[in-house]
């Protein structure tokens, strides 16, 4: 932390980044202040921060907890509309996430991904393509990993791969990945950011502050980002499913190239739907300036069946192909589901019902021969389903739906659960009805 200007800290917000960060600036024998407004004096953690050294403030966020305070790092949940985080901007009182006080605490290569949609999957996709080639790295961030818990374990030639949501980006000053990719904005979090121009900015913070000797792999499709690209000072590195971007990633004759080197065949890959295309070659641009090998990227594109539960492919059996898209929680996940195929699909969907209707599945079902559906929606896509002359079976849940589904089946067919409806009238989670589901196509084996 020896560039961190900063000795008086408060950390508002614990939760997992927050303690991490606290732990850190410990460490670093900075000096510590903690405000988590469920905290208690006899909390475990608490006692252990305690004993390292922190200060704790108790309540909600009180202003008091900012007095003396030279920098603020906020947990990303926590709104910038809060009273405490006003005062500190007020006061100029740098706010800012977990993720750049990692950026401080490693000299690793860092690649940062953003986009408001296939982050995860890309962020998966860029991390094993380097790891196959024999390249160090490691992942965290937004995936679930906290960066600065990783950014104190590496050493400096292990290469971060850092998944960045917008609300991590706003927080940021000074952090500076070696590759940024931003894969699309669309108007999202507007609860959070109160206009698309703040989120915006907040995304395009992942290159606000590179030199050129850094890179930004960015959408070429995206209207929003070619806005914005012309402030980046990051050599430019387009990718485009539409295009021949010479100087990044594309698509010609059916084949993924980088730079005019052949990549892969698309029918060789995978991953399915336009979406993950966009996904695959940011990845593969990334990977590439990172120093990946091309056998190693076309091995991970040949294998890699999906981020669990999200269009996951799962296994063909007797020529008919399943899909986990679990995660498909509403009509529109459903709908870019159901438009990643161009087979014959049998749809299993249903859910929770929250009230509304499933008419605008209806354009997206031309390919679909035939439906199975669950849980209290059932009726409702029933009446869709006669409405669209579509052959239908009522199924009890997720597994009774798998079988079902498998016997109404011919070769060649895909056998997709996406349903358009949240798991829980059936399930605790989405993740259990795709594991649910899982099983079920394992047990047809
Ligand atoms: P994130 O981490 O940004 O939430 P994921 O990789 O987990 O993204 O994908 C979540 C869902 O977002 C996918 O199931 C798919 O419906 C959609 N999606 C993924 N990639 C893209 C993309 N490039 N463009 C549009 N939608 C996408």
């Amino acid at each position: 932390l020896a560039d961190f200007p900063y000795y008086r800290i408060l950390v508002l917000g614990l939760a997992k980044s927050g303690t991490a960060a606290a732990r850190a600036l410990l460490q670093h024998g900075k000096q510590v202040r903690i405000n988590d407004k469920s905290a208690k004096p006899e909390d475990r953690l608490i006692k252990e921060l305690e004993d390292l050294g922190a200060e704790v403030f108790y309540g909600d966020h009180p202003l008091e907890a900012l007095n003396n305070m030279e920098i603020v790092v906020k947990n990303p949940g926590i709104s910038y509309d809060h009273p405490i985080v006003r005062e500190a901007i007020s006061k100029n009182i740098p706010v800012i996430t977990e993720v750049e006080l990692a950026y401080y605490l490693t000299e690793s290569p860092i690649i940062g991904i953003t986009g408001s949609n296939g982050k995860t999957t890309t962020t998966t996709l860029i991390t094993k393509m380097i790891e196959s080639s024999g390249i160090p790295v490691k992942v965290a961030g937004n995936i679930g990993i906290v960066a600065t818990d990783v950014a104190l374990s590496i050493d400096e030639d292990t290469t971060m791969v850092l998944e960045l949501s917008s609300f991590q980006l706003q927080g940021t000053e000074k952090f500076r990945p070696n590759i940024a990719v931003l894969l699309n904005i669309y108007e999202a979090h507007l609860d959070y950011h109160k206009t698309f121009e703040n989120y915006t900015a907040a995304k395009c913070n992942i290159f606000k502050n590179q030199t050129e000797e850094d890179y930004v792999v960015f959408n070429a499709d995206d209207p929003i980002i070619m806005n914005e690209i012309s402030h980046a000072k990051g050599r430019l590195v387009p990718f485009s499913v539409k295009n021949m971007t010479e100087d990044g990633a594309y698509i010609s004759s059916g084949k993924i190239y980088f730079r005019g080197e052949e990549i892969i065949h698309v029918d060789d890959v995978v991953l399915v739907g336009n979406h993950n295309l966009e996904n695959i070659l940011a990845a593969v641009a990334a990977a590439k300036l990172r120093g990946a090998e091309n056998e190693a990227i076309r091995n991970v594109l040949a294998t890699f069946s999906g981020v669990k539960h999200r269009l996951q492919y799962v296994e063909t059996i007797e020529g008919r192909k399943f899909y986990n898209d679990s995660k498909a929680t509403n009509i529109l996940a459903t709908q870019k589901a159901l438009a990643s195929f161009t087979q014959p699909v049998i749809l299993l969907a249903g859910g929770l019902d929250r009230g509304n209707e499933f008419t605008d599945l209806i354009p997206y079902l031309k390919n679909v021969k035939g439906m199975v559906l669950f849980g209290q929606t059932k009726g409702k896509l029933q009446q869709i389903a006669e409405q669209v002359h579509i052959p239908y079976i009522l199924a009890e849940n997720v597994e009774q739906a798998a079988e079902q589904a498998f016997h109404m089946s011919v070769e060649g067919d895909v056998i997709l659960l996406s349903p358009a409806c949240a798991s829980w009238d059936q399930y605790r989670t989405f993740e259990e009805r795709g594991d649910m589901f899982i099983q079920a196509v394992h047990r047809l084996m």
